[in-house]
């Protein structure tokens, strides 16, 4: 029976049975078992993956493992200090495009305040979710491991954290997202772009209050909805802050 020895690096053990985690331990080998199948067999999805070591030497997905090899799984973080190291999939797009899975909505209203084009319905099937994500070139966001295990997707992350504000952050670190952003570029109710509009043009769909406080509008062609930089800007600007990206000047809003 071909054996060979795994070693998981940082949080990818996340994924694996409790016993096998932050050590090397010993698997059976599936017949003609490529380094994806027995990764994602052992409850990795491949898209957590960025580099694969094979007795030392980078591999792609798809080399066949052997008997007695030793094998390291490296996620994005934390890359091994090899050369020249496999690229397992395409670079990703700069900025990124987002698709986010179901009840990922909040995380998806944080990724468009930091103007990252973030498509959500919490109804999608998983089949529609998936075509779209590769029709469109769009990054998958999911807590849903056997969905990121579908061999057809290419971009998509795994979500560890459970609060938006703390997924946002783990998705901008992970994707070096925080010299991309853009924030108040985009609506967070629809995901169209904003665009500045004459305070005059608004007026008659301001509440009193705001009417009397503010000078700068943007509005959103896709909804209708008109924002400004009220205390619910200030609460998100603070989101930006704590995810590490620059705070910006730039106009904010209020739902
Ligand atoms: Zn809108």
């Amino acid at each position: 029976m071909a054996t060979a020895t795994f070693r998981f690096h940082g949080e990818l053990n996340d994924f694996l049975a409790p016993f096998r985690r932050r050590a090397e331990f010993t698997a059976t080998l599936a017949r003609a078992a490529s380094a994806k199948h027995m990764i994602e067999a052992l409850g990795v999805p491949h898209t957590e993956v960025e580099a694969i070591l094979v007795n030392g030497a980078s591999v792609g997905f798809e080399h066949a493992l052997a008997d007695g090899d030793r094998v390291e799984v490296h996620p994005r973080r934390g890359l091994p200090d090899v050369h020249p190291l496999a690229c397992l999939r395409p670079q990703l797009p700069r900025p990124p495009r987002f698709i986010a899975d179901a009840h990922l909505g909040g995380l998806a209203r944080l990724l468009r305040l930091a103007g990252f084009d973030t498509r959500y319905d919490n109804g999608i099937r998983d089949d529609d979710l998936v075509a779209i994500a590769l029709c469109e070139g769009r990054v998958v966001l999911s807590r849903d491991r056997e969905l990121l295990k579908r061999g057809a997707l290419i971009h998509a992350c795994f979500v560890h954290a459970l609060k938006p504000e703390r997924q946002f952050a783990e998705i901008v670190l992970r994707l070096e997202l925080a010299a991309q952003a853009r924030p108040f570029s985009l609506c967070l109710a629809c995901n169209a772009p904003l665009r500045s509009v004459a305070r005059a043009e608004v007026l008659e769909r301001l509440p009193e209050r705001v009417r009397e406080r503010h000078e700068c509008f943007t509005t959103c062609d896709g909804c209708g909805r008109v924002f400004w930089a009220g205390s619910h800007w200030r609460a998100m600007r603070a989101v930006l802050a704590a995810a590490g990206l620059e705070r910006s000047e730039t106009e904010g809003n209020d739902v």
